[in-house]
């Protein structure tokens, strides 16, 4: 029922008519290749949305109010995406509701401003922590968190993630006892932690004050939307620090009425999917593009389950280079610059092996995706 299918009836070709090349994403639900697909569902809420008006406090607490409850948390709002979440927690922590503070935000004067972060959990998205003016701390064992935690401290960080490859430096159990014991709001970031969407509700059952997860990765829901879920207190605290407040610092962070629907029933939908059947969905699709390929010689597919974090099926396509002349980068490339235009997968920290996602991948596409990939290893025989 949630299969998928490119409409093909549009009156307007937009990206024809402004020369977009469109492309069939076989890499997965990458933020640079325009995010996960929506479910039909969130699409259908979004044109709901779109037509009937609200009052935007009204609907984001009703929404937020649902969301909670799926979560099986106190509290929830919705954000513009899993950034945002850190930008507005940290925010919440420094300001705790109290408007000066929160309409002097990036500036800190007088206010805990100290984010504590473990060394390893140091990434790529770790500069939200700071974008609300706060200072990262960053301790490499128990003893150095108890000393780093002072009067200054706003908030305790833990990143929960397939990013950090060499493990914790504290035991998390351990990280939340201390927070406790010094009354330190703590903040998880499960951005990537999806599918499945029941992950949502297990990571906000670890005891954090808040967790942040994407939008539009593995629930599927609004590319440019996020969930904060947790303790109601730092919820409100970070509802007061982002729009329509007109004076707050998460002004900009602005989430369209439509899109507080769209990831509601996201999430909503994404809990009711049973995860079997989505991979037997996939596998389908799977068949579909090896079945072309089966008489290749050199050739061998394998289908295999990415079981990091996030649960997700991947196709893995290998060669013996002595028979098929061509290296993984080279088919990437002819793959993209052929017609139509294909993606594919090749991630260093996967071995720069190429594998075929098929979660962003519509019905119909998997056929043109397994006759291009023969033409392409035809040609370098
Ligand atoms: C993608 C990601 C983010 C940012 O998420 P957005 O929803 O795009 O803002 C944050 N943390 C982690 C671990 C991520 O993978």
């Amino acid at each position: 029922q949630s299969s998928y299918q490119v409409p093909t009836k549009f009156k307007r070709d937009y990206y024809k008519e402004i020369g977009v090349t469109p492309f069939i994403n076989a890499a997965g639900g990458y933020s640079a290749y325009g995010g996960a697909r929506m479910r039909p569902e969130v699409a259908q809420a979004i044109r709901y949305g779109t037509y009937n008006k609200a009052k935007v406090g009204e609907l984001h607490d009703a929404v937020g109010k649902r969301i909670a409850e799926m979560a099986k948390t106190p509290a929830a709002m919705v954000t513009s995406g899993a950034t945002a979440s850190m930008v507005l927690g940290t925010a919440a922590c420094m300001t705790r509701g109290d408007k000066e503070k929160i309409e002097m935000l990036p500036t800190t004067d007088g206010m805990p401003n100290e984010i504590i972060i473990q060394k390893n959990h140091r990434y790529t998205y770790d500069r939200a922590l700071m974008a609300a003016g706060a200072k990262m701390i960053t301790v490499a064992n128990a003893d150095e968190l108890r000393a780093a935690i002072g009067s200054k401290t706003a908030m305790m960080f833990w990143l929960m993630a397939n990013h950090n490859p060499e493990g914790d430096n504290i035991p998390m159990d351990e990280y939340l006892n201390i927070a406790k014991e010094h009354n330190i709001p703590t903040f998880l970031d499960g951005a990537t932690m999806t599918p499945p969407a029941s992950n949502v509700i297990d990571a906000c059952a670890l005891g954090f004050d808040m967790v942040g997860f994407s939008g539009g990765k593995g629930l599927r829901g609004p590319y440019s939307a996020g969930l904060l879920l947790g303790n109601s207190d730092f919820i409100a605290y970070a509802k007061a620090n982002n729009s329509p407040n007109s004076r707050a610092l998460g002004r900009g962070m602005k989430v369209a009425p439509e899109e507080y629907l769209g990831m509601m029933v996201a999430f909503e939908t994404a809990l009711s999917i049973d995860e079997e059947a989505d991979f037997d969905e996939k596998r389908v699709k799977f068949s579909r593009i090896t079945d072309q390929l089966k008489d290749i010689s050199g050739l061998t597919t394998k289908v295999f389950l990415d079981e990091g974090l996030v649960a997700e099926l991947y196709l893995d396509l290998d060669w013996d280079q002595s028979i098929i002349k061509m290296t993984v980068p080279e088919f990437v490339e002819k793959l993209e610059n052929g017609t139509p235009s294909i993606r594919i997968r090749m991630l260093k920290f996967a071995g720069g092996k190429a594998h075929i996602s098929a979660t962003v991948l519509a019905e119909g596409q998997d056929i043109i995706v397994g006759k291009r990939i023969r033409d392409v290893l035809m040609t370098s025989l």
